[in-house]
């Protein structure tokens, strides 16, 4: 997609996949700061690069975790553009979230930015994630609800916004971060896993009439935002989201 929007917006370039084992990641930073625009970073680096860059934005900083970095005459700039990524794409979906209940599976990179954006945008936060303890951390540090098994249903009933940032459905439409028929009762429910595009959870809440949303929006507006940081150009979002949805077609007939 950010080859498509370079193209589109006449700009000569490219957007390249660079496979970094972790004991790597610092030599491959050196490398970025040599001869790139700029780079993305994922699993597992979004937390452990936040060390080797020279300025990291406040956003990049409460969360934790980078997912852009900006190269600037040698110097590399830390964003996180998850976390709006994620309020565009509610905007984009007309989905309210200013003063909503938002219940958020998961703990993990995703689940910070996520949880950072809707308490920042005025939505109330509650948390709940398998392992208890990354929970708790993340509560404790953003001030959020904390929730606890035997209340998951009950939450999950009575929220307005349900969003799975779990790796649950990730390559697999058969398996879900709920039990079968626990839905908000009248909630939307948002999954960010955009491959397969419509996981168990988002097929369940559609086939009991819920508002939904997958994670191809955020992925989208997260690159778009990466690119203008990278650019200082705004994208054609509809181009990119063509190449997304080509590239995740061709992803899945793999
Ligand atoms: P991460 O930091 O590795 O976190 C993974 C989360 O999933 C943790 O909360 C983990 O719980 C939970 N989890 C994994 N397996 C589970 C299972 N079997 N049952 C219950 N919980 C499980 O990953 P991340 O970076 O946050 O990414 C999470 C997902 O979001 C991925 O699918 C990724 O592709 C997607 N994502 C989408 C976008 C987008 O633009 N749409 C952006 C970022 C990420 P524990 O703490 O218990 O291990």
């Amino acid at each position: 997609m950010h080859e498509a929007a370079l193209r589109a917006a006449g700009l000569e370039g490219s957007y390249q996949a660079l496979e970094t084992p972790p004991a790597f990641l610092h030599a491959r930073l050196l490398e970025v700061r040599r001869g790139f625009a700029g780079v993305n970073v994922t699993i597992p680096h979004k937390e452990s690069v936040l060390e080797y860059l020279d300025e990291i934005s406040p956003e990049a900083k409460a969360i934790g975790a980078v997912n852009t970095i900006v190269c600037d005459q040698g110097r590399l700039i830390g964003y996180n553009t998850d976390a709006l990524g994620f309020i565009y794409a509610l905007d984009e979906a007309g989905i309210a979230y200013r003063n909503k209940k938002a219940l958020i599976l998961g703990a993990g990179g995703a689940a910070r930015a996520i949880a950072y954006a809707l308490k920042e945008a005025g939505a109330r936060v509650a948390v709940y994630n398998r392992t208890r303890e990354r929970a708790m951390a993340l509560c404790e540090a953003m001030g959020l609800q904390l929730i606890s098994e035997p209340l998951l249903a009950t939450e999950v009933l009575g929220c307005d916004l349900l969003i799975n940032t779990t790796s649950v459905g990730l390559k697999d439409p058969g398996s879900s971060p709920l039990p079968p028929g626990l839905l908000p009762q009248a909630g939307v429910v948002v999954d960010i896993v955009y491959s397969p595009p419509t996981t168990r959870l988002l097929h369940e809440a559609r086939e009991a009439g819920r508002v939904t949303l997958g994670g191809l929006p955020m992925l989208v507006w997260q690159g778009a935002l990466a690119f203008e940081l990278w650019t200082g150009i705004k994208p054609d979002v509809q181009v990119m989201y063509a190449a997304a949805r080509a590239g995740l077609q061709n992803l899945s007939s793999l």
